[in-house]
């Protein structure tokens, strides 16, 4: 009677919504400040006070059907000018409003991305660990999504990824900082893939594109560079999204940018446009877009992510857990002390600890800790901790 896939999407949660769902209901029952909720990557900094001072402008401007009104499908021009001139002045590429796509957030990006690449066999390639909607939203496409498993240090598996592209790899989608495990590939690895990628190509005949997912291209620590992908292969598709760097999530603003560079550039623009409107996309929320006019070169503010990524770091290490520490993003991957992570994340929630185990991100014996939460959660989880890692020892 419906579409069975979809069904089952719609009726399995996935692992993240079940443990937050839990929390709920053990908060309900045992009180909040028993559960140490570490499950979601809801930005818990607040968004720039600019960006409620642009909202309350743009509301008062007495052009309200315009502001509440549809946007060209592909989003404002000055918008898009707004975006172009943030990744030339930050990046020094000479990006182009006319290859500019507004989405409703990076979600939206990839699937647009995803569903105007797609050709009949094709099939798409990502590194583990990776944010496991890249499964569902490639299939939606019916292509296959292909993984190159993960390393111990979460460095890009170049070995392997060798192996698994082949002649109907269309796309490798990369995610750097990345979600789960905060790593951030180094300009070193980045030359490395793009080599990789460039000499497929040539030996396959056509262009593999790489699909940037950077939603967390702001928030990094320690200074760390994060190598901007289309200063190093032409075939580049970023799909970039406010909701971590802006803390604008449920906004739903992200925009997609293919590189003046790309192969025959203007015509994978349309399709992209052509993607947007067989999704059903419309175009982007309105409002969000003309708040970007004010808000495009914001700094992301990390020093609260930061302060609590230190903590959670040092502290873990220092129980004993075998952490891997985060460059970017907000998360932290720990090893599980038991070789199933499912069992230890089980185990953990009896000390009301929720910890998301690994491998829904292709990182099995891990879970991923998000700690964009408050630092005092954080300060008053660590006896939980303790007290769960004195459980193995037993
Ligand atoms: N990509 C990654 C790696 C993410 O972690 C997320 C959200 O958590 C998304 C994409 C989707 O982001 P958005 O809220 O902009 O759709």
């Amino acid at each position: 009677m419906f579409n069975t896939e979809m069904h089952k999407l719609g009726s399995n949660r996935s692992v993240i919504r079940e443990l937050f769902e839990f929390g709920k209901q053990l908060a309900a029952k045992e009180g909040a400040d028993k559960v140490y909720d570490f499950s979601l990557g809801n930005p818990s900094v607040p968004a720039p006070a600019e960006v409620k001072t642009s909202i309350i402008k743009q509301i008062e401007l007495p052009n309200s059907t315009a502001l509440h009104g549809y946007s060209s499908a592909q989003g404002d021009p000055d918008v898009r000018k707004a975006i172009a001139d943030h990744i030339r002045t930050a990046f020094g590429v000479a990006a182009d409003p006319n290859l500019i796509y507004l989405t409703v957030g990076a979600a939206a990006a990839l699937c647009v991305s995803l569903r105007a690449l797609k050709e009949e066999g094709d099939n798409f390639v990502c590194f583990a660990p990776f944010f496991p909607e890249y499964s569902v939203f490639t299939a939606a496409t019916g292509a296959t999504l292909r993984v190159v498993p993960m390393q111990q240090d979460c460095k890009m598996n170049l070995s392997a990824a060798e192996k698994i592209i082949d002649e109907n790899t269309k796309g490798v989608i990369i995610n750097s900082p990345n979600n789960p495990s905060g790593a951030v590939y180094s300009e070193e690895e980045i030359k490395k893939l793009c080599a990789l990628l460039g000499a497929k190509s040539s030996q396959y005949g056509h262009p593999i594109f790489l699909i940037s997912d950077e939603p967390y291209r702001e928030i990094v620590y320690d200074g760390i560079f994060v190598p901007y992908l289309m200063n190093y292969y032409d075939d580049t598709i970023v799909c970039y999204s406010y909701s971590k760097s802006l803390s604008l999530p449920g906004e739903r603003i992200g925009y997609i940018a293919v590189s003046p560079k790309a192969t025959d550039a203007q015509n994978l623009y349309y399709a992209v446009c052509g993607a947007g409107r067989a999704l059903g996309y419309v175009c982007a929320p309105h409002l969000f877009q003309r708040i970007l006019i004010d808000c495009v070169d914001l700094p992301a503010d990390v020093e609260a992510y930061d302060k609590n990524r230190k903590l959670l770091y040092s502290s873990l290490t220092e129980i004993g857990y075998d952490c891997i520490k985060p460059q970017g993003a907000f998360y932290l991957m720990v090893k599980s002390p038991e070789e199933d992570a499912n069992a230890f994340s089980e185990r953990a929630k009896q000390f009301g600890l929720l910890l998301v185990p690994g491998d829904t991100f292709g990182a099995p014996g891990f879970v991923r800790v998000s700690y964009c939460v408050s630092y005092d959660m954080i300060v008053r989880s660590l006896p939980s901790f303790r007290a769960l890692f004195d459980t193995y020892k037993k």
